[in-house]
């Protein structure tokens, strides 16, 4: 093999096996690799993507490597991460990209615009514009209808002005701002209506298909992975104007500003007009959520509720207390519910959960004793299970002895994490 094709495959083999740090040091002697096919007709792109490495394709990305190149397949690198279920990786290279795992209810197709939230007259002119996207909702659940490619999904009905004013004339509405969309060039921006008034009546004659989703769970983990991030964020800020109505200070009532985000008294001399209060804007209710790893790291620790579907084990989770850290918190949630003592924790990844308005913030946390009792008012039953029990569940195997909680959930993706499967869901 010549020199050029020697270090060709070194370069390749760096790809493949995901070793970034080979692939910055060869990338910064020389370029010339960068979009070279190996003997199979794939570039170092495509092997980071059908492998799965994030931190390599990125290093490639950053080099400036052509993403268009094709393998003798005809696939470029992103069909390649697509193909293999990577999809992370699918939206780093086409440059819609979190680092983040993908997980419901976490993308953001929106950049929010906080500054324009008090910006009255462009919200106005956004609120005219044909383009402009609304989302209505009723009793905190949104307008949808059955998705298109699917049956199992569902997709929100994205009305525009010409048909909400013939949907809302007259009845009473909130408005939140939600953003404005990352992608295009014009931008729709996009607000969510939550009418007092039932427009189903209404709804029948004018768009029959449509219909508000009757149960939050499971309903909204129907949606897609675009509409849920949306939903995200609408439903929790939804939820917030529906359960704080009155001022927390001092009870009276309140006006709605900056686009909805923010609540502010009527009372002339109330204390929470003076300086800046947490109880004006929307809240955010921080919950640990933990797979508890065995001394031995071969097992993990699940418990089910009772109101959990049959045979279902899943992580075990609770709020965070006031002057708590989530190490803290972890370590007392999992003493509490199964009575095991908790070491070290450490943090992974964290999933909003508008039920109404939680942040579930996902750990790996390794016990340091193993003598489960449960406390039965939170848990039914709380066990140590083997990986081979966890892969049996996850690919759900006849053997299987416990069904795992759902891929949308952040437990779902905390105990693929632990088998060593791909970060991505
Ligand atoms: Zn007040
Ligand atoms: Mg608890």
């Amino acid at each position: 093999m010549s020199v050029r094709g020697e270090l060709l495959q070194r370069f390749l083999d760096a790809a493949s096996g995901g070793d970034h740090e080979t692939l910055s040091l060869m990338l910064s002697q020389s370029r010339e690799l960068l979009d070279e096919r190996g003997e199979q007709g794939w570039t170092a792109l495509m092997l980071t993507a059908r492998n799965g490495h994030y931190e390599a394709a990125r290093v490639l990305l950053t080099s400036g490597c052509d993403t268009r190149v094709t393998n003798r397949s005809g696939q470029t690198a992103r069909d390649v991460a697509v193909f293999w279920g990577h999809t992370h990786i699918a939206r780093l290279l086409t440059g819609t990209d979190t680092q983040e795992p993908d997980i419901h209810f976490n993308r953001e197709i929106l950049d929010r615009m906080s500054d324009r939230r008090s910006d009255g007259e462009w919200l106005a002119s956004r609120r005219a514009s044909p383009e402009t996207v609304f989302l209505l909702f009723h009793a905190l659940s949104p307008l949808v209808r059955s998705g298109a490619e699917r049956e199992e999904q569902i997709e929100l009905c994205k009305l525009r002005s010409t048909a909400v004013q013939e949907l809302l004339t007259g009845s009473r509405t909130l408005e939140v701002f939600l953003g404005v969309e990352k992608q295009d060039d014009g931008q729709p921006a996009w607000f969510a209506l939550s009418t007092e008034d039932d427009p189903s009546q209404l709804l029948q004659d004018k768009d029959p298909g449509s219909f508000f989703l009757q149960e939050a769970m499971p309903g909204l983990l129907r949606l897609s992975d675009d509409d849920a991030g949306v939903v995200a964020q609408a439903r929790s800020v939804l939820a917030w104007h529906s359960r704080y109505r009155f001022c927390p200070t001092c009870g009276s009532d309140t006006k709605v500003e900056e686009a909805g985000y923010k609540r502010t008294c009527l009372r002339a001399g109330c204390r929470s007009l003076q300086g800046v209060h947490n109880t004006c804007y929307p809240r955010v209710d921080p919950v640990v959520i933990m797979l508890v790893l065995h001394p031995d790291g071969k097992q993990c620790m699940l418990g089910r509720k009772k109101i959990f579907p049959p045979g279902m084990f899943s992580c075990l989770a609770g709020f965070v207390e006031p002057g708590e850290t989530l190490e803290a918190a972890v370590r007392r949630e999992v003493q509490e519910e199964s009575g095991v003592q908790v070491g070290s924790v450490q943090y992974l990844s964290s999933q909003a959960w508008p039920m109404p308005s939680c942040l579930m913030i996902g750990c790996h946390c390794v016990a340091v004793t193993t003598d489960i009792k449960v406390d039965q008012n939170e848990i039914e039953e709380a066990r140590w299970f083997t990986r081979q029990q966890v892969m049996d569940a996850l690919v759900k195997d006849k053997q299987a002895v416990f069904v795992m909680p759902p891929r949308q959930a952040i437990a779902h993706y905390l105990l693929k994490h632990w088998i060593g499967c791909n970060a991505n869901l």
